[in-house]
């Protein structure tokens, strides 16, 4: 298995980077881990934190309609570059804790997406220089205020709603380029969305230097780059799985606010 990194928070609030073992015990960190932080004697028991979502991130950067299906399903070409936006880093959830539906919509979509995870200072890179940017790889799931999207004109609002990006359980340094990308709704075996994550229009690399030449990223600073076909609504009371083989699973549950 490959080494998962955690974000954490022990029972007296206090927070921890580390590395999650098989036994679910935490060795803790000195610093994020793409700081450089380097194993300390302390561990944390699997009963005593709590996963938090597996960055801090100053800005979270995402990409729109960057899967060819997905494009088509949402009536558009896909763009000739790519369509950047942003959520704002209070959107961030961890993995478990709940989706609120806001009472301003009444569509409120899950978009499972591949997360990158910058590493270092970046700007004006090109895609070689992008790709030793990218730290390591999570999962995100882009909840998206389909009605409030359309209405509004531009994303700030349907896209930045207070718990509208779950992020993690945790980092992986590598991802199988084949890897893929399944989102699942309540009790249903079968996919709502699957697809291979080198199947998206503009790859990691490309993306870290179209982003890099327009605003600095920062380490911890999050991409999302988009998702595929087969996007629906969700309901109060839904449970959302997304999974990206080699990472692990990002599950959520729906509840009115
Ligand atoms: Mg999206």
């Amino acid at each position: 298995m490959a080494q998962r990194y955690v974000r954490v928070q022990n029972q007296n609030g206090q927070i921890y980077y580390g590395l999650l073992q098989p036994s679910l015990k935490v060795l803790v960190l000195d610093a994020p881990p793409w700081l450089q932080g380097q194993p300390t004697d302390l561990s944390l028991e699997p009963d005593s934190y709590k996963i938090l979502a597996p960055c801090a991130p100053s800005k979270i950067v995402a990409v729109g309609k960057n899967y060819v299906d997905h494009a088509a399903e949402m009536g558009t070409e896909v763009p000739s570059e790519p369509l950047i936006f942003l959520k704002p880093p209070t959107s961030i959830i961890a993995a478990i804790e709940e989706i609120h539906y806001p009472q301003q919509s009444q569509r409120v979509d899950y978009e499972g997406e591949l997360a990158l995870v910058i590493g270092d200072h970046t700007s004006n890179c090109s895609p070689e220089e992008a790709q030793t940017k990218i730290w390591g790889y999570t999962i995100a799931n882009d909840v998206t205020a389909r009605d409030l999207q359309q209405r509004d004109g531009q994303w700030t609002r349907a896209k930045g709603f207070d718990t509208f990006c779950p992020l993690g359980p945790w980092i992986v340094r590598e991802l199988s380029p084949g890897a893929r990308l399944q989102t699942f709704l309540n009790e249903l075996s079968d996919p709502v969305q699957s697809a291979l994550v080198d199947q998206m229009v503009f790859p990691p690399d490309f993306l870290v230097s179209y982003i890099s030449r327009v605003m600095t990223l920062l380490p911890g600073d999050v991409v999302l780059t988009g998702t595929p076909f087969g996007v629906g609504p969700l309901q109060p009371g839904d449970r959302v799985l997304v999974e990206i083989e080699g990472i692990g699973r990002l599950e959520n549950t729906v509840t009115a606010c």
